[in-house]
């Protein structure tokens, strides 16, 4: 039986990529920081619910424990939960708002990731995705043909940068396992009010096929649904 963890599975991106791997068969924990919305959202999949708030050490390090304790390994980590921050031009944005955003997108993804290798290890085919975003690729921000080119989003973007080479030194570090950073597209959620022209099941798409790879899977790569994309 495959054991997987999905932060910020509460809803949206995580809360499909949770239901779409339970229903093939996967034993999934929901990840969420609210204990009554974890538990109604993995109840309704017929998941596990694991209170884990990405930006709380104590809380990353009791979830650890708690799958521990209940299934001695963790074969899939989804590093899902992120919050997009503020939406103005940069000169407007401080240090901060920008170190709320890295708290939970890129330490939340450190603390997390560093407290599950132990269980990730004892795997027999260890799997970690963690949900990046195009608007993190220096490639495609700088190409004037690109939405991407077009956001105001500094801590946001930033912090998806850090995230791309967050994957890429954890894939160097740890080659037995397979890690890469997907990007879901934009995507109707809570996120961006619902203005994301992609359904959740689409979005998830990518998410799901990462976290399904084998021992011949790749590692280290960028992927939307689509195909690889640009650093
Ligand atoms: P969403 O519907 O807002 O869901 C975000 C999830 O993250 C929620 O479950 C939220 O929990 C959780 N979260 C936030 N801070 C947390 C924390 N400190 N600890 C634990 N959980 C926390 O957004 P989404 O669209 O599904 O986004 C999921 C991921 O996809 C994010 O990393 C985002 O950057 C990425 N992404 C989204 C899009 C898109 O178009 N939607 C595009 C590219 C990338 P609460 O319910 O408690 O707030």
């Amino acid at each position: 039986m495959t054991i997987s963890l999905i932060t910020g599975a509460n809803k949206g991106l995580g809360f499909e990529t949770a239901r779409r791997l339970a229903g093939a068969g996967h034993t999934v924990y929901v990840g969420a920081r609210d204990s009554s919305r974890g538990q109604s959202a993995a109840q309704s999949i017929g998941a596990r619910f694991v209170q884990l708030d990405v930006t709380d050490q104590e809380s990353v390090d009791a979830a650890a424990r708690a799958i521990e304790q209940a299934e001695g390994h963790l074969d899939v980590l989804v590093n899902n939960a992120g919050i997009g921050g503020p939406y103005r031009p940069a000169p407007e944005i401080g240090g901060t708002e920008m170190r709320d955003v890295f708290e939970t997108n890129v330490f939340g993804v450190v603390r997390v990731t560093q407290a599950f290798i132990p269980l990730l290890e004892r795997s027999a085919n260890p799997v970690i995705v963690n949900v990046g975003s195009s608007i993190g690729s220096k490639a495609l921000v700088m190409n004037p043909d690109r939405i991407e080119s077009t956001l105001p989003v500094l801590a946001y973007g930033a912090s998806k940068a850090a995230l791309v080479m967050v994957t890429l030194q954890y894939a160097k570090a740890l080659p037995s396992f397979k890690i890469n950073i997907v990007e879901p597209g934009f995507t109707a959620t809570d996120f961006n009010a619902h203005r994301g022209p992609q359904t959740v099941e689409e979005g998830a798409e990518i998410i799901v096929r990462m976290a399904n790879l084998d021992r011949s899977g790749p590692t280290a790569t960028f992927q939307d649904r689509h195909g690889t994309l640009p650093w």
